[in-house]
């Protein structure tokens, strides 16, 4: 599903990627975990195609992404793959379900048709009973929830996210792991988690160790 060979990026003098080779399966949960400034949230972001390498090659779901120009990648970032960040970044003016709609009426759908998936979303999340609220209306797990059914609402190949549980307590924090194993197991996402939190780390079919922009070998 994600292939990343020979992968090095540098900003200016300073190289945080040192020549990343990962492959990624399909339904695979896969953590990232490593020193703060390792380079994690870079090789994430190159993953996800919101930056590119200096060298080496992305293939997404057999696309070398590196080939496709700006509005052919955009296109692609916007079916193939969701995003979910430490903060939620839902927009304020707009309620949960209205939020969850945005990728699916950027992909061209119509308002109907988004509205209904964004509700299966939300469905999905147990959060039917929250659509018409707006963001400053919801917990802080809720809000992640609905950032979480917002990644989803495209069905994306590969669900990135990066730190997704870090602004989240204990509770929260279990409740939303739990939810992407779910999700896999009822829909089939890969799913690649940037995290300091051990214990998700732990639970996750593989852990990737970044340690100075190279992958740390596993030990045997
Ligand atoms: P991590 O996620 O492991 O903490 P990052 O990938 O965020 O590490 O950052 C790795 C290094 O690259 C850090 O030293 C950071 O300051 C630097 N860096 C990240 N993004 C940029 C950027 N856009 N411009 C300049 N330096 C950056």
């Amino acid at each position: 599903m994600i292939e990343l060979e020979g992968i090095t990026k540098s900003f200016g003098s300073l190289q945080v990627l040192k020549g990343i080779d990962l492959t990624i399966a399909k339904g695979e949960i896969v953590s990232i975990v490593g020193p703060s400034g390792a380079g994690k949230t870079t090789l994430l972001q190159i993953m996800g195609t919101l930056d590119r390498p200096d060298s080496g090659r992305v293939v997404l779901n057999g696309t070398e992404v590196n080939r496709l120009n700006e509005k052919a990648l955009s296109a692609f970032r916007n079916k193939e793959i969701g995003f979910v960040f430490q903060f939620h970044q839902l927009l304020p003016e707009f309620t949960a379900l209205e939020n969850v709609a945005i990728p699916a009426l950027i992909r061209g759908e119509s308002a109907g048709n988004a509205r209904r998936k964004a509700m299966e979303m939300l469905e999905l999340m147990g959060l039917q009973d929250r659509a018409s609220h707006k963001p400053a209306e919801l917990s802080g797990g809720e809000k992640q929830r609905v950032a979480v059914a917002r990644a989803l609402v495209n069905r994306p190949s590969a669900v990135l996210a990066d730190e997704p549980s870090g602004s989240l307590d204990t509770q929260n924090k279990e409740e939303l792991h739990r939810l992407f194993f779910d999700l896999r197991d009822r829909l089939g996402q890969t799913f690649v988690i940037v995290t300091h939190d051990e214990g998700l780390a732990s639970k996750t079919d593989r852990t990737i160790h970044i340690i100075d922009g190279k992958i740390k070998k596993e030990e045997l």
